[in-house]
């Protein structure tokens, strides 16, 4: 009987796992299938602690250590994902996506213990987990490590090389070892350990720290296919559907991020994206730009039937997304209709903009995705550029030798007038000059996004 709940348990689990996702893929419906993902894991949690029985029909048991653990971790989760900034999400998901990885690997070291007879197919995903799971958490943590700024990019002559025969030395004992089976393989497999902590570990070295978001949902697919690998180990469904769900969605998620870049995943894993751009601090090269006040901005928007607001990365820096909701509704108190332009790689996570315009009420069918905005921006009176550089850069579409060469943009320049906020004329993410600056319907509106709109939001309201 209670095996049996155990099953309706882990299938429930399932379930939500696979609602939840596709919960995910719609903002507005986004908050909740977290939640529903969340409640079918702590139902598979407890209902492992709970209803599990081995073979000889024991309970788990060891509850003070069980319980001490899910305390400490879910204090601590808690804690952080409370306080974490916007901006620094993808370090966090980076850090718990480590954890994921270092518990499959350990997961395998604790399971290579128990391997009694010779059971090549058992020992294959043992090693399979432990590989994977290894270099995820290696590789998540240096990632963590970069986005914070711990630490430096670091590469060196011919390590390309050098990560691929490290990579077919590991591959090749693992072979050995399921094959051969040798009567002892505890060096060997401890060997296989410290060199996959070491492949992670280089593997993310040289990747530029920019690249990082799309590595580490690399990884995060990694962390799920270790999971999966566990789940075989002990039969347990609800931790390979998890597992699996996780491995496609991560990998899923890194072509997309990758195709809104145009770029491939080779390039983003070997080619060290801007590292050659020297970022100039003046606009010098690209000829001139003109400065428009708070007081005429105020006016053009206030007067203006529609208004586009192009939400990027330096809004999210700002955290002006609640004074930005304050000016559309002012906007559209004066009778502005007034839309937001969703490019897919704004900010520096995938849903990056969507989460910070949700965080401050933003109705969703303001939110317009590229294509759709693409097609509106015709009909646009004013533009409003809050911290966004790349995404609105023509030479994506216009200069071959660009790095952002074909990347869809937003095609702001179609509107009739275009006000970008910044806070100088230094480039984004990619280091490269941006032309629209100094085009003659651009008008430049320096300053920290979230002083800029206090400012012209009191203009506004003054006229
Ligand atoms: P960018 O990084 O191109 O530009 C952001 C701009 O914001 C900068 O030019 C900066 O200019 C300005 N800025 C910074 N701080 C502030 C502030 N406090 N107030 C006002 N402005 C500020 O951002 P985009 O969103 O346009 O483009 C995202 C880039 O990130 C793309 O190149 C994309 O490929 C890349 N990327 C995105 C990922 C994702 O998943 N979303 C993943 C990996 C990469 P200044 O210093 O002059 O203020």
């Amino acid at each position: 009987m209670e095996m049996n709940l155990l099953v309706v348990a882990y299938l429930i689990g399932s379930v939500t796992f696979i609602v939840g996702l596709k919960m995910l893929s719609n903002p507005a419906s986004a908050r909740k299938g977290n939640l529903v993902a969340a409640a079918g894991m702590t139902i598979a949690i407890l209902a492992t602690i709970f209803l599990y029985k081995d073979e000889s029909g024991n309970p788990l048991g060891n509850y003070t250590w069980i319980f001490a653990a899910l305390a400490i971790g879910s204090v601590a989760g808690t804690l952080m994902a409370k306080r974490v900034q916007m901006t620094a999400m993808p370090e966090m998901v980076s850090l718990f996506n480590g954890m994921g990885g270092a518990c499959a690997a350990l997961i395998s070291v604790i399971e290579f213990g128990h391997l009694e007879e010779k059971d090549p197919a058992t020992l294959l995903i043992i090693l399979l987990g432990l590989i994977i799971g290894a270099v995820s958490f290696a590789g998540s943590i240096i990632a963590w490590g970069k986005l914070n700024g711990k630490i430096k990019d670091f590469a060196f002559g011919g390590q390309h090389i050098f990560n691929l025969a490290l990579l077919f030395f590991i591959l090749g004992i693992a072979s050995y070892l399921v094959i051969a089976m040798p009567e002892n393989m505890s060096l060997l497999f401890y060997g296989v350990v410290a060199l996959s902590i070491l492949y992670g570990i280089f593997f993310v070295l040289p990747i530029g720290g920019a690249d990082m978001p799309v590595v580490i949902s690399l990884l995060n697919s990694f962390t799920g296919v270790a999971a999966a690998c566990g789940g075989f180990l002990y039969e347990n469904k609800v931790m390979l559907t998890g597992g699996i769900l996780v491995g496609a969605a991560g990998t899923l998620l890194t072509i997309l991020m990758c195709n809104a870049m145009n770029r491939s995943l080779k390039n983003v894993l070997i080619g060290s994206f801007g590292a050659g751009a020297t970022p100039s601090s003046s606009g010098a090269q690209g000829g001139t730009y003109k400065e428009v006040s708070m007081s005429d901005a105020a006016v053009v928007m206030s007067y203006a039937n529609k208004v586009m607001i192009v939400p990027g990365y330096g809004l999210a820096v700002a955290q002006a997304q609640h004074v930005c909701h304050e000016l559309e509704k002012t906007l559209e108190a004066k009778g502005v209709e007034v839309k937001y332009a969703i490019h897919p790689v704004a900010g520096r996570m995938p849903g990056h903009m969507n989460v910070l315009l949700a965080e401050a009420d933003v109705s969703y069918d303001k939110l317009l995705e590229m294509e759709q905005a693409n097609e509106e921006f015709k009909n646009t009176d004013v533009v409003l550029i809050l911290g966004a550089n790349d995404v609105v850069n023509p030479a994506a579409k216009s200069d071959p030798a660009s790095p952002i060469y074909g990347m869809p943009i937003l095609e702001v320049e179609d509107a009739k007038h275009v006000i970008v906020n910044k806070r100088s004329m230094k480039p984004g993410y990619a280091g490269i000059e941006n032309q629209l600056f100094f085009q003659p319907k651009t008008s430049m509106l320096f300053g920290d996004a979230k002083k800029a709109l206090q400012d012209l939001l009191a203009e506004i309201r003054s006229i």
